[in-house]
């Protein structure tokens, strides 16, 4: 039986290595090297993160057992203390904000006062939108001062237009009880990266060079035609599998199947994307990991402190802005961030953020139904359209691996 899976991004490389011994497989990737939108630019020694700053966690022990056993040795990782802050009212104070009211009470007891009490009066009942959400679970003014804010950013669009159905196990919730020891003692957080592994080697790179071992990867080998002819997959006209899976744009699948129903064409146009624009810096040193702007008068959403992540740290961070930002604006949006030095390189991605807007319900169950009945298997962040982490990537490529031998 022949595997063929488009795209060599982290969910095509999983599903590659846990398929290999059962099946031949081979990875068709249209770019030059491995990684997807994981993938790495080395400056200065230091791992410039084209798209964000990946760092590997999960809460799957089926996962980490696959990661540490399988691919790369837990001894050649490093495990890191997350460490973040949020410049929060000009101030800067520790990540999460939940958890930072006694910072918060410092320069504005007025605000601390209003965060506790709309925090334990809020009505955390089902809700009909991505803003009322943020209210239910936090509070009108943790929800207006610092998630809607946030996430307007990331989304480009308002959280009150968005659906809140993915966000449930997405997105962290402290619950009352956990909130109050907050306030009360010094206690720690338990959100998901409060931890986190970044391999020794002082590169992610590293890790995708595990999970590519012994691949069969065609570089250089955009999938423009899918066709199905009689049980076979026939790709470009001249590579025939028995079984596909697709981990490329789910957006753009439709317009590559041939014959593909013309309700899932136009379902798809209706998908949303964001992009984004990263730049790498060099810096005055920061002792966070990563640090998150929510409020409006910074285009950046979040600097990751990337040479706090290896040994010897050095000092360079990484910034997101969400969109196709010019290096122009991202220079000047620099200039306003005390620690940055100099730019010293920038990325555009045009898949980072799928949109969760009105459309999301309604097309992407069709559209993942359409091709499920067709045999054409979708995986990964952007082929299943989710708000999918690594780790995540790597918990469904098992399930993909269980379902395609089974029918083998
Ligand atoms: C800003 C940002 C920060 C992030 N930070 C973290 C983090 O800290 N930790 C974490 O675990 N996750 C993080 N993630 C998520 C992580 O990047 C993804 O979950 C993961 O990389 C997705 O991998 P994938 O293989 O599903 O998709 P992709 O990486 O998009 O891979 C798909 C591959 O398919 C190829 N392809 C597409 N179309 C075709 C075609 N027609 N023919 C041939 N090849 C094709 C592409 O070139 C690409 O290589 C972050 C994501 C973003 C956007």
């Amino acid at each position: 039986m022949k595997l063929g899976i488009i795209g060599a991004g982290i969910s095509g490389l999983s599903l590659g290595q846990l398929c290999r011994g059962s099946m031949d497989v081979e990875l068709l990737e249209s770019s030059s090297s491995y990684g997807g939108i994981a993938k790495i630019r080395t400056i200065n020694e230091t791992p410039y993160h084209l798209t964000g700053g990946h760092c590997f966690n999960s809460k799957n022990d089926k996962v980490l057992d696959f990661v540490f056993d399988e691919v790369l040795a837990k001894d050649q990782w490093n495990h890191v203390r997350r460490n973040a802050d949020i410049f929060f009212k000009k101030k800067s104070i520790p990540y999460p904000i939940e958890f930072s009211i006694k910072e918060i009470h410092q320069f504005d007891a007025d605000l601390a006062f209003r965060i506790v009490r709309d925090f334990f009066s809020a009505n955390r009942s089902k809700s009909s939108n991505l803003g009322e959400w943020f209210k239910s679970q936090f509070g009108e003014t943790l929800a207006n001062e610092y998630f809607i804010p946030y996430n307007e950013k990331i989304w480009g669009m308002d959280p009150f237009s968005m659906s809140a159905q993915w966000v449930h196990d997405k997105l962290p919730v402290t619950d009352p009880k956990n909130f109050l020891e907050g306030l009360i003692a010094d206690g720690e957080d338990t959100m998901p990266h409060r931890h986190f592994f970044y391999p020794k080697s002082g590169n992610m790179t590293t890790f995708h060079d595990a999970l590519a071992k012994n691949l069969k990867i065609r570089l250089n080998s955009p999938v423009g035609k899918i066709e199905k002819r009689g049980a076979m997959w026939v790709i470009n006209e001249q590579l025939e599998y028995d079984h596909l899976v697709f981990t490329g744009s789910l957006k753009k699948l439709p317009s590559l199947l041939k014959d593909c129903s013309e309700e899932i064409v136009t379902a798809a146009k209706s998908l949303k994307v964001n992009p984004v624009s990263n730049a790498f810096w060099s810096t005055k040193g920061r002792e966070t990991t990563w640090t998150y702007f929510p409020e409006e008068d910074s285009l950046f959403h979040r600097n990751i402190h990337i040479g706090n992540f290896i040994n010897p740290q050095t000092n360079h961070s990484i910034s997101e802005v969400v969109g196709n930002v010019s290096p122009e604006t991202l220079k000047e949006e620099g200039r306003k961030v005390p620690y940055l030095n100099e730019m010293l390189d920038h990325h555009y991605a045009e898949n980072a953020y799928v949109v969760f807007d009105e459309h999301y319900q309604s097309v992407v169950p069709k559209m993942k139904q359409y091709f499920e009945k067709n045999d054409l298997h979708l995986l990964g962040r952007f082929g299943e359209w989710e708000y999918y982490n690594m780790d995540v990537c790597i918990e469904k490529a098992f399930e993909l691996k269980d379902k395609i031998l089974r029918v083998c």
